[in-house]
């Protein structure tokens, strides 16, 4: 380990200790190296191995002690994890599947990279659109995303066909005839009711509690 890795390395960690204490509500970033695909980040260890160890868990475990169980992860309760948030009043110990639940209610579910065409949120086609107008390349779009280039190509096709393309509504939620908003899902071909809302907004929370529920492999009525 040369001496400018090592006092890089001592300058991240004093950084770190230095914001245990932090008591700002936005997102703290990470001001140093990141990982390129997860976004999150990274910090080296001091004994001159190639070892790096997540920036957040570092923090996470400053603030809160070691994890539960080998189980648990450093979750982030803003969902900011892949932009570099380690504010340690954001972190907290969860299980995968309770923190699986978090990002999926922060929409970031983009999970397999080849695939999920269509997991963009309303939000991030929107941001896809505009940034496609603007003549970013795919590659660099594809890393900002965090998917395969394919899923750009995919959408890219999509907008030349259809430039004001908007996502179909999730059909967790439709309109009872008592003039609520029915929350429902179905699994395995038989439908579950989830109770009646008075706004959409809110029969879809149901709905997207519910189908995450479904996802983690739990009993849809907790
Ligand atoms: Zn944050």
């Amino acid at each position: 380990m040369t001496a400018a890795v090592k006092a890089q390395k001592y300058e991240a960690r004093e950084w770190l200790l230095a914001h245990v204490s932090y008591t700002g509500d936005d997102c703290l970033i990470w001001p140093f190296s990141r990982d390129p695909y997860y976004g999150r980040g990274r910090i080296g260890a001091m004994n001159g191995s190639k070892k790096m160890f997540w920036a957040h868990r570092m923090m996470c475990e400053l603030v809160n002690g070691p994890p539960p169980s080998p189980a648990h992860q450093a979750a982030h309760e803003c969902g900011k994890g892949h932009e570099g948030c380690v504010n340690p009043r954001h972190l907290s110990w969860k299980t995968q599947s309770g923190n699986a639940l978090d990002r999926l209610r922060h929409g970031h579910r983009m999970g397999n990279r080849r695939g999920n065409k269509t997991r963009f949120t309303a939000n991030q086609i929107e941001e896809l659109r505009a940034d496609l107008a603007a003549g970013r390349t795919t590659v660099a779009l594809a890393a900002k995303y965090k998917v395969a280039r394919s899923v750009i190509t995919f959408w890219k096709g999509k907008f030349k066909k259809n430039p004001t393309y908007t996502p179909p509504q999730p059909k967790g939620a439709s309109l009872h005839s008592c003039g609520k908003w029915q929350a429902k899902i179905r699994v395995d071909g038989k439908f579950y009711h989830l109770g009646l809302y008075e706004t959409f907004e809110e029969a879809n929370q149901a709905f997207i509690a519910a189908r995450a529920r479904k996802d983690a492999g739990l009993p849809i009525r907790g």
